[in-house]
């Protein structure tokens, strides 16, 4: 693993050379996760880090996480440890006193020694549980308002080790990944139309929009505040701007407010709404920018032949898999071999015919699934 130049810099300007440092370790088989702290003699902590483990038996966990301490030690260019163990086993182990039963358990104890033969001193200690304790106490103590401590963890996701300020923690299940898992997680999600989840499999917290600040280009947060909106409103309450430019999107009882009732064709007699974004009037009844002098009806006839106009962007539409919605005039894409189409506004309807589905009910007698539609990614 690396530490970076700068942590180096900082640890060997701020200590002297033959300075005993203090390694504790830890492999929590149920976390699954090793934790590595290395202290200086007055329990002030100079680095900290999780990582994942490899392993399930607690010998193998402890060693592992012994192994990535010394490592750590060896990177930072110390000289000088104190090694703490406190599993009386692995000790036994390290002193000779004990054989292991296991290869691989007699591989890694001989890898530890290995990299304790690399520095000028080393001293191997067995710590009593509670005396461990004490330690983590007092370590504890000085990590609250130290700024000679740094924290590393390993993503579990993408597993680069990163500095925590750039890890995200998920509110509610505590699930840790780091900033550019997450934004690449919540963009993928945003874009399918729903809100994230946390990433963690089968873990279904949800994640707050305003955590994603901190991980989030402004593009994408205005994207996430869309979907926070649109899942806040019944599918059947939505509405969106026909204006293509626009699109925005606005509840009944927002567009019907912003909707000026003194007008001659005022909102309520007849389908026409004024856009909350762009000002603009629109029926909210055929989704389309106002007919002016016509009634929705009279509107429906004409469109018959204004449609032909659209044909073109249609048979292009059809060629490129795309889908009108009936409901609310959105072009949906068919992203799997699933002849089901849920449009943004929450209308289902079919692939093959349009045919609306209701209560997740097909209601035409279309195939549902089509080989040739599956895209292998
Ligand atoms: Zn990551
Ligand atoms: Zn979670
Ligand atoms: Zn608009
Ligand atoms: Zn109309
Ligand atoms: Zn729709
Ligand atoms: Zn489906
Ligand atoms: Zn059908």
């Amino acid at each position: 693993m690396e530490v970076s130049g700068e942590f180096t810099a900082s640890l060997t300007s701020s200590s002297s050379t033959d300075e005993v440092f203090n390694v504790y370790f830890k492999g929590l088989v149920c976390g699954e996760t090793v934790s590595i702290r290395i202290c200086d003699t007055s329990y002030r902590c100079l680095y900290e880090l999780r990582i994942s483990s490899l392993f399930d038996a607690g010998d193998l966990v402890e060693l592992q996480a012994l192994m990535e301490a010394l490592n750590v030690a060896v990177n930072l260019g110390l000289k000088r440890v104190a090694i703490f163990c406190r599993s009386n086993l692995v000790y036994q182990y390290l002193k000779g006193k004990r054989q292991p039963t296991s290869n691989k358990v007699t591989t890694l104890v001989d890898q530890v020694n290995l990299i304790r033969s690399k520095f000028v001193y080393q001293a191997l200690f067995h710590m009593k549980r509670n005396y461990m304790k004490f330690v983590y106490r007092l370590i504890a103590k000085w990590t609250n308002s130290d700024s000679y401590f740094t924290i590393i963890e390993q993503c579990t996701i993408c597993f680069e080790y990163i500095h925590n300020d750039q890890i995200y923690t998920v509110h509610k299940c505590l699930h840790r990944y780091c900033f550019s898992c997450m934004r690449q997680h919540v963009e993928a999600k945003l874009l399918q139309g729903k809100l994230p989840e946390c990433p963690h499999e089968k873990c279904e917290s949800k994640i707050g929009i305003d955590s994603c600040k901190k991980f989030l280009n402004p593009e994408l947060y205005d994207i996430m505040r869309l979907r926070v909106k649109e899942a806040s409103i019944l599918p059947k309450d939505r509405v969106y701007c026909p204006f293509s430019k626009c699109s925005a999107f606005m509840s009944k009882t927002e567009v019907i407010a912003h909707t000026p009732s003194s007008s001659s064709t005022a909102a309520g007699d007849t389908g026409m709404r004024r856009c909350v974004e762009c000002n603009r009037l629109f029926c909210i009844n055929c989704k389309v920018p106002w007919h002016d002098d016509m009634t929705c009806s009279g509107y429906m006839k004409s469109y018959v032949f204004q449609s032909s106009n659209d044909a073109k962007l249609k048979s292009l539409a059809t060629k490129e898999r795309w889908r009108e919605c009936i409901n609310c005039k959105n072009l949906v894409e068919l992203t799997s071999g699933c002849y089901h189409i849920e449009c943004r506004c929450g209308y289902q309807f079919c692939y093959t015919c349009g045919a609306e589905w209701l209560d997740k009910k097909q209601t035409c007698g279309c195939r549902l699934w089509d080989e040739h539609n599956i895209i292998y990614a």
